[in-house]
């Protein structure tokens, strides 16, 4: 994930004229801590990258996973900074981590784990400092267990020290839906100005988990898309007319091979690939589209709701046949504008309407999406190449 970071950047910086000098700055992080983390008899890795701090405090989730590195976690924290840049919100980047497997663990054990992990972070993180969100493996309770213990240790009752906590604890409403549905209105933005015609659009969605799955529901509302098709890393689901709710409340207890249903096909997990599809939603992992699929797609569109999901060899391929790819950095950024929204409730001690968390969140990556839209007309960029483009100037030191 690192080299196609740093592969991105250094491609658009060249296209902009910013030197080998200035990438190499913007790629530094300002700190990276690297920790041990002791339970029981055992003791694990944990990392915290704090790349760019230029626009506001940094910020980014934690993930528990057994595959968590310093360069993964450095990557994640670049990524970060560009995104909150591209969307004008006043944060840094950052991202971290512990490699473990939480499901070999207790539930006790994993609490043990999140508060020693504050316990060894705490000066370096809070409201104005440095401010985690839920990543892989991590959610609500997790974040929870870290407010808390960031609270016991420095005192701090903002409750804005973490964001994406449970609602009972100061989390945001609508923060569960901010990624499917900032992903669902990047595309609405990109339609407004790009669709020439107006015949209904053909949607299939990799990876019905959290984000696929909201982006999934609310894409139903539209009469003029159809979603034709689902996966998860078990099975393809297809049909005409997917029933939108009973797929999610099925994928909430089992895997998707095992949906029983006699108008859908089950097919293998990779079939998403290769639907006669108008736009794919690609919302499962880093690296998912890669020189061995890239040639069955047939859509036009590619929505990455995933970081990095498609690889630099597969990306110039998608471009060399005109398929559009509207980039992480824009798509993906509704979770990270409404844990912004979460943050600012805390600190002016408010709670907003769902509604009103929804019609900021629609505004505010609407906007970025259309200037990133225009930028690329104007610079003749892909897309991918206008947001970053559009995220790297605002991070260069000003010229004095
Ligand atoms: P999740 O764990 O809830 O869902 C991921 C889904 O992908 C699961 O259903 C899993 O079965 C599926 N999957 C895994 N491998 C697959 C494969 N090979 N083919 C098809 N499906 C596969 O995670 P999530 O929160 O929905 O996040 C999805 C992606 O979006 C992740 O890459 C995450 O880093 C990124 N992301 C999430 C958020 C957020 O707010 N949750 C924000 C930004 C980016």
């Amino acid at each position: 994930m690192l080299d196609t970071t740093t592969e991105i950047i250094n491609r658009v910086a060249k296209k902009i004229g910013v030197s080998k000098v200035q990438v190499e700055e913007l790629l530094q992080a300002d700190a990276i801590h690297e920790f041990e983390i002791f339970l029981g008899d055992k003791s694990y890795k944990g990392y915290r990258s704090q790349h760019n701090a230029k626009h506001g405090p940094y910020k980014g989730g934690i993930r528990f996973h057994e595959d968590v590195s310093r360069d993964e976690v450095h990557a994640l924290s670049i990524l970060m900074s560009l995104k909150t840049a591209v969307i004008g919100l006043p944060l840094g980047g950052g991202k971290g981590g512990i490699a473990v497997n939480p499901k070999h663990l207790e539930q006790g054990e994993i609490e043990q784990l999140a508060r020693e992990y504050v316990r060894q972070l705490h000066q370096h993180i809070g409201p104005d400092k440095d401010i985690p969100a839920p990543d892989v493996n991590t959610g609500a309770q997790t974040m929870d267990w870290m407010e808390d213990e960031y609270s016991l240790l420095t005192g701090d009752t903002t409750k804005a020290s973490f964001t994406g906590k449970s609602i009972k604890n100061g989390g945001s409403l609508g923060r569960e839906s901010a990624t499917g549905r900032g992903g669902l209105y990047c595309l609405e933005q990109y339609l407004e100005m790009k669709r020439t015609n107006k015949k209904p659009l053909k949607i299939a969605v990799q990876g019905f988990g959290n984000v696929g799955q909201y982006f999934a529901l609310l894409s139903s509302n539209n009469p003029d898309w159809q979603l034709v098709a689902v996966s998860d890393s078990s099975a393809t689901i297809c049909s005409k007319e997917l029933d939108i709710n009973k797929l999610m409340n099925h994928k909430n207890q089992k895997r998707l091979v095992d949906y029983k249903d006699q108008s859908v096909k089950v097919l293998d997990s990779d079939a998403i690939f290769s639907q006669e599809i108008d736009v794919l939603v690609l919302a499962a992992m880093e690296n998912s589209v890669d020189t061995v699929n890239v040639e069955k797609i047939k859509a036009k569109i590619i929505i990455e709701l995933a970081n990095s999901p498609v690889t630099t060899d597969a990306e110039r391929f998608l471009n060399s046949k005109n398929v559009t790819i509207i980039p992480d950095i824009i798509a993906n950024a509704g979770g990270v504008i409404v844990s912004y929204y979460e943050w600012l409730q805390n600190q002016n001690k408010e709670q907003w309407c769902e509604d009103e968390v929804n019609q900021k969140l629609e505004k505010q990556i609407k906007y970025a999406t259309k200037s990133v839209i225009e930028h690329a007309d104007k610079q003749k960029l892909t897309l991918k190449e206008a947001a970053f483009a559009v995220a790297i100037e605002r991070l260069l030191p000003k010229k004095v």
